[in-house]
């Protein structure tokens, strides 16, 4: 959306430059607009992913909005000369818009996580947020043939704004695909929020989310991430990389 904001340049990958409220306040827009809208929550992960990965960066750069979803964004933003101010996570722009929703009284899908765990984030956002509407859940392991039905699922329900919580970047892959048939002003892939919302795994305390160290207390709480963050050092030496060429 070229109209709203300015963007980084962060190994390829475009950011815009928003914090929460700001996001908020367009998706506020996209909703009233009601054209299909995809937003991604980047991690530095992600991000060294779609450098080597042409299909995957193509998706980033044609979002409707991307925000700097791990500290690596952040500061990888900062050493480059953009101004980033804040993270804006998955989890908690999730939290953030069904708030904003249960105000609008806008309706929401939740796509994705184990069996079980999508209706039980849906029974605890309506208590926390009355006026919220959940217009239906899915679980995400489902087999390709099961596709059309969950399209049809989804369309029938026509929630203003779909998260889908496949995990990174399957989530981003399904959206791209599958946006247009689906007509939902806003689409969101948020990795492992539901399990988080559903209480099934725990988020960081706010002390290790304010040190800026919730990666550090992921990798310790789920040690078999391990691997996957061991593309962070590479994150970092390209940036570097990037900054100095
Ligand atoms: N998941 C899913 N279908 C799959 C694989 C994963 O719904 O085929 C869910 C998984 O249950 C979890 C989420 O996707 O809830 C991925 O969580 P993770 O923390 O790995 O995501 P990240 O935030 O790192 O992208």
């Amino acid at each position: 959306m070229d109209e709203y904001t300015a963007r980084a340049d962060i190994l390829g990958c475009k950011v815009d430059l928003l914090n929460m409220d700001e996001v908020v306040a367009l998706v506020q827009h996209m909703v009233e607009k009601r054209e299909p809208r995809h937003i991604i929550t980047l991690n530095a992960e992600i991000a060294c992913i779609a450098q080597d990965n042409s299909q995957l960066r193509e998706i980033i750069n044609r979002a409707d909005l991307v925000t700097p979803d791990g500290i690596g964004i952040v500061w990888a933003g900062n050493k480059l000369g953009y101004s980033l101010s804040e993270r804006v996570t998955g989890i908690d722009l999730l939290y953030n818009l069904c708030r904003q929703g249960a105000v609008q009284g806008w309706g929401i899908y939740l796509l994705g996580a184990e069996p079980g765990v999508a209706e039980k984030a849906a029974a605890r956002l309506s208590e926390q947020y009355p006026g919220l509407k959940i217009c239906g859940t899915h679980h995400g392991y489902f087999a390709e043939e099961e596709i059309d039905a969950i399209l049809e699922d989804i369309r029938q329900a026509a929630p203003d704004i779909l998260f889908v919580a496949l995990g990174a970047p399957r989530q981003e892959f399904f959206i791209q695909r599958y946006k247009e048939s689906l007509q939902v002003p806003v689409c969101i892939g948020v990795g492992g929020s539901l399990d988080v919302v559903a209480g099934i795994k725990k988020r960081a305390p706010q002390w290790a989310i304010r040190l800026n160290i919730e990666w550090l207390y992921r990798l310790l709480s789920e040690p078999s991430r391990w691997k996957r963050q061991l593309v962070l050092p590479r994150f970092v030496w390209r940036v570097l990389r990037q900054r100095s060429s």
